[in-house]
């Protein structure tokens, strides 16, 4: 068997095109949805990931702000931005951008959040209502992209035996918490593995639906997946490799070619599960427009 290629790439580009449907029906009332990303210092990652954020704001015809710090800001200075973007009502929808400067509590700074703003969806108030099924509710990035795009490949995953390997708060416990409800892109049953789990093969060759989000490269192989499986791989790793142009190449947790092979559907990297993040990043944020406009 060769496995169908879920596209990120065509799948996000069309959600864009939604968002900025949306966007154009919100100004309309007068409502230009807006979204604020806060960074601090100059890790080169997350400033090209934050770039690209704004720049597909504009895109879809939204509002963006960049709030850049140095690495010496103090967590008051911090708190104090994140109370501004609160009370700021063209900011609909705002993050602070991972990882912080070990001398700032993440987590103090998550809870100053307004969850009604909270577009990545890791306020514990938003985790717990994904968690009992409030629809009103901001699903976290990265596990909102992975079921569009199960929902839009036309993938259906009622009944299914979803395995999740990796059981981060941001991809494996989320995830874990959508494809469980009663609803499109859910109805599955779900079994979490971590690096305590017993016989991890086992485990994933029960996986009708395969998520892996461990960040080892290409650590999944053929043997560990049964035949007709859907799988995604949510890994982002660097491998050195002297013949690309930067002296490395970005691989999945996903051995892609070989599982190719065995599965009836893969999502690729580059070009999958990474491509939704800010597509789904902006629908959020339209969201929370509509509803901060809805009172
Ligand atoms: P974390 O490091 O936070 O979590 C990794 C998880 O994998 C942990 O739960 C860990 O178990 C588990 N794990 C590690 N090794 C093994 C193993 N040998 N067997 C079973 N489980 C194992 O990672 P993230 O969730 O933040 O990210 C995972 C990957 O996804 C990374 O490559 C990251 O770059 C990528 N990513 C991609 C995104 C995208 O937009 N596409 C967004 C976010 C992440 P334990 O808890 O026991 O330590």
């Amino acid at each position: 068997m060769t496995a169908r290629v879920l596209d990120g790439v065509a799948i996000a580009n069309a959600i864009r095109l939604d968002v900025a449907v949306e966007a154009a029906a919100l100004l309309t009332r007068g409502i230009i949805p807006g979204l604020a990303v806060v960074i601090v210092g100059d890790d080169p990652a997350s400033q090209v990931y934050v770039a690209s954020k704004g720049k597909a704001c504009l895109e879809a015809g939204m509002h963006s702000e960049t709030i850049r710090f140095a690495g010496t800001t103090t967590e008051a200075e911090l708190l104090a931005v994140v109370d501004r973007l609160n009370a700021d009502p063209r900011i609909h929808g705002f993050l602070v951008q991972l990882p912080l400067p070990k001398h700032i509590s993440s987590e103090q700074v998550l809870l100053r959040i307004d969850p009604n703003k909270d577009v990545d969806g890791f306020h514990p108030m938003n985790v717990g209502r994904v968690a009992v099924g409030d629809q009103t509710a901001f699903r976290p990035a990265t596990p909102f992209g992975i079921q569009q795009m199960l929902i839009k490949s036309g993938i259906d995953t009622r009944g299914m035996h979803a395995v999740i390997v990796g059981r981060s708060n941001i991809v494996g416990k989320p995830i874990a918490s959508l494809l469980v409800q009663d609803t499109p892109g859910g109805n599955c049953t779900v079994t979490i593995c971590h690096s305590r789990s017993r016989d991890l093969p086992s485990l994933t060759r029960q996986a009708d639906l395969l998520v892996v989000a461990i960040g080892k490269p290409e650590f999944v192989t053929a043997e560990m997946v049964k035949p007709g499986a859907v799988v995604v791989d949510v890994g982002i790793n660097r491998v050195p490799d002297p013949a690309a142009a930067r002296g490395y190449r970005i691989v999945g947790d996903v051995a892609y070619a070989a599982v190719a092979e065995v599965a009836s559907a893969i999502t690729p990297v580059p070009g999958g599960v990474g491509k939704m993040t800010i597509a789904m990043l902006l629908m959020n944020t339209v969201q929370a427009a509509r509803q901060q406009a809805a009172g």
